[in-house]
């Protein structure tokens, strides 16, 4: 411990030693150096000084250059504005130089151009068609070329649309080959088999129901050369044409044994189509390309059809009758005829319908001709004016709306108003007259016709009377066609001759129909959803009622069609149109009727336009009478109800007025004949009626009647001469009825 501390005490007195003998040496040392950074720093600070005066110089340089900067920035800018204008200008000009030159050389170019790629294209068509002609082997491949034409057309041909629309249209398929070289018949052979086998598809079939013979269809059109075909048709014909009784049937067979040896094998053509769609006694028939509008058809079962719409790929079809057997897919055929009905004088005295099939049980027609449904009414040309009466036996009509055969008179009124019956006694009139009354009941109950028959059966007027009935159970196209058929069983005795009487009962109810076949083939409807041509119905059905000229056949057919009206609305659709159809209407009311005015004629609006021509000479001298009375009467009666004080005058023409009512008044199925009626009016015109109670107006007048046909027997015939009663001829009249009047 203490050698440590010896040893720090000698080292701190030699520290001190040599720090004493160093002192001078150091201070020398550090002396030096004070002087030198002294002088530094004021040499440091003399830089400083420079310096500051060389910044000062640099500002002044450095806004100079800026001066000048700007200067030359505008002058380059004047520049190069100045340059850029005139290069503008100067590249415009040009541009337009060069277009121009380009326009001028243009054509000429292209022409160089075309020329030369023409005289290439040329003479590289040349060196090849030469090369491949001097080739040897072209020849022999001439034959391997119609090979390989026939090998790919049968992969290729094929029916185009256009090739359909050319067989549609042009009936066949031009179909033309041209070669280098005639085909050799076994190269034709193979390409008509090709053609054949794309555009035809032809094969046999065997079918033992035939019997015997061949049966070849070509699209739509069959033609027929069998057997089957044969007995088909002949047991068509019996159907239609004969009711085989037991006596008959014995030579049927003999008649089919005839007939069929007597086939000669002639081919029957017809075509046939399909039905497609069916109902509510409308179907729509796909092929029948070539059918006629109005064409009947032939459906299974013997069914007929009449065609009504012609639309691109079908036919829409009314079925005439019964049609709950026909399906989807059933043949149709065409007959290539406008539906028609049998016609002539072995429908007289029968009850037929529509189609003119006989629905009474009197055993087949046997009709020797037919008559088409629908047929262009007679021109004016073929026509007279009416001038023979055309008389229906009630008074009220034939002195106040006289009726001439050939003329159009409706008779129209709300229902139960007696319109049937004046048809009814009408016809009943006609007894002897030698006229040919149709009766076409349309869409009435089977029993009221049944009813109307057996009237008229009894009035024994069933003997020149044919009715048409389609009732109301029976589908609408047979109410439809019924006043058609009527018609061309009317125009038939017309044509030949003999005056014919048409009542269409009723005709509202065949637009009706009319309506329901429209909607149902999707016409559009119009007012009261009839459709746009409800008036052409009628007025194609009326004018076909005429009076011809003695070239056209000098008969006449006069049609009384019948309307029902809804509450006596006259200006409603159908009437209105009939009304303008006909020559005049018979206008029949409730009220009168109920009143007991019957027949309940309106004798103010009912109106007949041609038929006075028409009117015997007597009945015209006394009706023109009883006109102004009634018209008189129906005056002073509208307000005389009102009033109890009344001058003698008019006391007097209300008296006459009531009892000509009386007068006018008829019971049912009595018509009376024009000399009766003339008896009867001129007593109560000349007022020998007036002293007669109301209630005994119908007694006198058939007593008188009968009085005057006694006394005066002669009288009948010089009435119906048709000249007028003579001053003599009246007296006498008047002489005898007063002489009936003590009697009475
Ligand atoms: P619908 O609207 O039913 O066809 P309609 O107008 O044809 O009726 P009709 O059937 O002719 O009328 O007659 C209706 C009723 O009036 C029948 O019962 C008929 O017998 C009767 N009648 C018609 N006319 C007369 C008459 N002159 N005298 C007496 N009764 C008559
Ligand atoms: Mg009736």
């Amino acid at each position: 411990m203490d050698e440590i501390v010896y040893r720090i005490i000698n080292f701190v007195i030699l520290f001190g030693a040599l720090g004493f003998a160093c002192r001078k040496m150091i201070k020398n040392m550090f002396g030096g150096r004070r002087e030198k950074i002294s002088r530094e720093l004021a040499e440091a600070e003399d830089a400083k000084e420079r310096a500051k005066s060389l910044q000062g110089d640099m500002e002044s340089a450095r806004l100079k250059n800026e001066e000048r900067r700007a200067k030359l920035m505008e002058d380059a800018r004047l520049q190069a504005e100045m340059t850029k204008r005139e290069t503008e200008r100067s590249g415009e000009l040009e541009a337009q130089s060069l277009k121009d030159n380009a326009l001028q050389s243009e054509p000429q170019l292209r022409k160089e151009m075309q020329s030369r790629v023409a005289a290439d294209a040329i003479r590289k068509v040349a060196q090849t068609a030469s090369e491949v002609l001097k080739d040897g082997s072209f020849e022999a491949s001439k034959q391997a070329l119609n090979e390989r034409f026939i090998q790919q057309i049968k992969d290729l041909v094929s029916a185009m649309p256009s090739d359909i629309l050319n067989m549609n249209e042009l009936k066949k398929l031009d179909i033309s080959i041209k070669s280098a070289e005639p085909l050799s018949d076994e190269e034709m052979q193979r390409i008509t088999r090709i053609l054949c086998e794309t555009f035809i598809s032809c094969r046999n079939e065997v079918d033992s129901e035939l019997i015997g013979g061949v049966r070849m269809q070509v699209g739509d059109t069959v033609y027929d050369g069998t057997l089957s075909h044969q007995l088909d048709r002949l047991s068509r014909d019996v159907e239609s044409n004969t009711l085989m009784s037991d006596k008959e049937s014995l030579s049927v067979a003999e008649e089919i044994r005839n007939k069929l040896r007597a086939t000669d094998g002639k081919v029957d053509v017809f075509q046939t189509g399909t039905v497609v769609t069916l109902g509510d006694g409308i179907c729509r028939v796909s092929g029948l390309a070539d059918v006629m509008a109005g064409e009947m058809l032939e459906f299974p079962g013997g069914l007929k059809g009449m065609v009504q719409d012609l639309e691109r790929d079908n036919v829409g079809v009314v079925l005439m009758g019964d049609f709950s057997h026909i399906q989807e897919g059933d043949e149709v055929r065409r007959t290539g005829r406008i539906i028609e009905v049998p016609v002539g004088d072995c429908l007289i005295g029968r009850v037929v319908d529509a189609m003119g099939t006989p629905i009474d049980d009197k055993g087949p027609l046997n009709a020797q001709s037919f008559r088409a449904v629908e047929s262009p009414a007679p021109s004016v040309l073929h026509r007279k004016s009416v001038s023979v009466p055309m008389q229906t036996g009630l008074k009220a009509i034939d002195a106040l709306v006289p009726i001439g055969r050939g003329q159009r008179e409706l008779i129209i009124g709300d229902r139960q108003t007696g319109k049937t019956a004046i048809a009814l006694d009408a016809i009943i009139n006609q007894k002897g007259k030698d006229v040919i009354c149709i009766y076409v009941a349309i869409g009435q109950k089977e029993s009221t016709i049944a009813g109307v028959v057996d009237k008229l059966r009894k009035a024994g007027a069933m003997d020149y009377s044919i009715v048409v009935a389609a009732n109301a159970s029976e589908p609408a196209p047979m109410l439809y066609i019924a006043p058609y058929a009527g018609a061309a069983m009317g125009e038939y005795f017309m044509y030949d001759g003999r005056d014919v009487l048409i009542v269409y009962d009723d005709l509202s109810k065949q637009a009706a129909a009319y309506r329901e076949i429209s909607l149902l083939l999707q016409r559009p409807p119009g007012r009261e959803a009839y459709p746009g041509d409800v008036f052409y119905l009628h007025s194609r059905l009326l004018e076909r009622a005429a009076r011809l000229s003695e070239d056209a056949g000098g008969g006449s057919m006069t049609a009384l069609p019948i309307i029902e009206t809804q509450a006596g609305d006259i200006s409603a659709y159908i009437p209105t149109n009939v009304i303008s159809i006909t020559d005049g209407q018979i206008f029949l009311e409730t009220d009168l009727f109920h009143s007991g005015v019957r027949p309940a004629i309106n004798v103010g609006l009912s109106v007949s336009r041609v038929g006075g021509a028409a009117q015997i000479g007597a009945m015209k001298q006394v009706a023109g009478r009883l006109r102004v009375d009634l018209a008189q009467y129906r005056e002073l009666a509208s307000f005389a109800q009102f009033g109890s004080d009344l001058d003698k005058a008019t006391r007097d023409t209300l008296h006459r007025g009531a009892r000509m009512t009386e007068i006018l008044k008829q019971k049912q199925y009595s018509p009376m004949s024009a000399a009766d009626q003339v008896i009867a009016i001129f007593a109560a015109s000349e007022g020998f009626t007036d002293d007669v109670e109301l209630e005994d107006i119908a007694r006198f007048e058939e007593e008188l009647i009968a009085f005057v046909n006694r006394n005066y027997p002669e009288l009948h015939d010089e009435i119906m001469s048709g000249k007028k009663l003579s001053a003599e001829q009246q007296e006498k009249l008047r002489s005898n009825i007063r002489k009936f009047k003590e009697t009475f």
